[in-house]
C-alpha cells in the first residue's frame, strides 16, 4: 500500500487532515462512487447529484442532522479553494463555465444559486482516469478515516468502506491458518487480481503481520509512523507471484530498504534467524557496506510466536534468492 504515498491523491487527502474531519472525505467519497458508476466524468461532476448521495451516505452513518442536511455545499466550496497547507480539489463550475475566484458566499443556498458542477484539477483527474486510480483514491481516504480514529471517522467509513468486514475476515483467517501445518506453495491461488482485491489482500496482510512485529523493520528495527501509516512493508520470504503462500510464516516485516534487498537476495537467515549477507564477486561501483554491518545478527521475532519466519519458507529463500547472489 505504500505506493499510495507517491500519488497526487494521497498527498492531498493527507493535507486536509487536519480540517473538517468528516464532511470533505464524505464528499470525495461520493464524488468516487458517481465516478466509478459513470454517472460522472471528472470535468463535470454534478453537484446536485453527489449532494444527494452525500445527504444519503451520512444518513447510513448514522451522522446526518435533519435539520442541516445540504451542508454538503460548504465542503464543496472549501474543497475549490487554496489556503496555505491545502491546495485546491476541484473548481466550481456553473452552466459548464468556471466560476472563478469567487469570494465565499455568505450561504449554502447562497453557493447553490452558484455552482451546479466541479470540475476536478487535472493531476487528480489524470489519477482517476482508471478504475486502479479510483481505487487508490478510496484507500487513501480510508485511511485516513481509519487513522483519525474519532468516532464520527470510524461511522463514516463503517458505512462507506464495503470492504471493511471482507478485510477483518481474512485477517483473522491468516491468523488462524498460523495454527496448521504450513504449505510454502499456493497451488491454487489466483495470481491475476483485481485492483481491489489486491487492497484488500494488502490490508489484511499488514494487519496480521505489522502488529506481531510492532511496525519495525526485523532487521534493523526501524520504525516510522505517520498519520497511523507504517513506512514498513509486509515481505513475502517465497513470493506471490511463484506461488508463495500467503501466511504470515512466509512474511517478514521489512523497511523498504531492506524489503528491496531482501528480494534481490542480497541478504537472507537461516533456521535460527540469523543474518547472512551476501558475498559476490563485487563489480565496479557495488558496495554491500550498509547491508554487512547485520552479518550475523538475528533477526527479532514476531510477538506472536506461531507468526515465525517458517523454516521451510527460509531455506527456499536461501536456495533460491541468497544464492544466486553469493
Ligand atoms: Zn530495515
Amino acid at each position: 500500500m505504500n505506493h499510495l504515498v507517491e500519488r497526487q491523491w494521497f498527498v492531498q487527502v493527507r493535507r486536509m487532515r487536519r480540517s473538517d474531519p468528516i464532511y470533505k472525505p464524505a464528499l470525495l467519497l461520493v464524488v468516487l462512487d458517481l465516478l466509478r458508476e459513470g454517472l460522472a466524468n471528472t470535468s463535470a461532476i454534478p453537484l446536485a447529484m453527489a449532494l444527494q448521495r452525500f445527504d444519503a451516505l451520512l444518513v447510513r452513518a448514522g451522522l446526518l442532522d435533519h435539520r442541516r442536511s445540504g451542508r454538503a455545499f460548504m465542503p464543496a466550496y472549501h474543497l475549490s479553494s487554496s489556503s496555505k497547507t491545502e491546495e485546491p480539489f476541484w473548481s466550481l463550475y456553473r452552466s459548464g463555465l468556471p466560476l472563478g475566484a469567487c469570494k465565499e458566499p455568505g450561504s449554502n443556498a447562497a453557493l447553490l444559486r452558484l455552482a451546479d458542477a466541479v470540475r476536478l484539477e487535472d493531476v487528480l483527474a489524470l489519477e482517476l482516469a482508471t478504475f486502479e486510480g479510483i481505487e487508490v483514491a478510496y484507500a487513501a481516504i480510508h485511511q485516513l478515516l481509519e487513522g483519525d480514529g474519532r468516532p464520527d471517522c470510524t461511522a463514516l467509513l463503517d458505512a462507506h468502506d464495503t470492504d471493511k468486514s471482507l478485510v477483518e475476515e481474512r485477517t483473522t483467517a491468516l491468523v488462524r491458518c498460523e495454527q496448521y501445518p504450513f504449505r510454502l506453495d499456493d497451488l491454487e491461488a489466483r495470481t491475476m487480481l483485481t485492483v481491489r482485491e489486491h487492497v484488500v489482500r494488502d490490508r489484511s496482510l499488514r494487519r496480521a503481520v505489522l502488529p506481531a512485529y510492532d511496525f519495525s523493520c526485523c532487521l534493523c528495527s526501524s520504525r516510522i509512523m505517520w498519520n497511523n501509516l507504517s513506512e514498513v512493508e509486509v515481505a513475502h520470504i517465497k513470493p506471490r507471484s511463484l506461488r508463495g503462500v500467503d501466511d504470515p510464516r512466509n512474511t517478514l516485516a521489512l523497511c523498504q530498504t531492506h524489503h528491496w534487498a531482501f528480494d534481490l537476495g542480497l541478504w537472507s537467515a537461516g533456521d535460527d534467524l540469523r543474518v547472512k549477507v551476501a558475498t559476490p564477486n563485487l563489480q565496479r561501483g557495488d558496495d554491500l557496506g550498509a547491508l554487512r554491518t547485520f552479518d550475523g545478527r538475528r533477526l527479532a521475532e514476531p510477538r506472536r510466536e506461531t507468526a515465525r519466519p517458517h523454516p521451510e519458507a527460509l531455506q527456499w529463500h536461501l536456495q533460491f534468492r541468497f544464492n544466486r547472489a553469493a
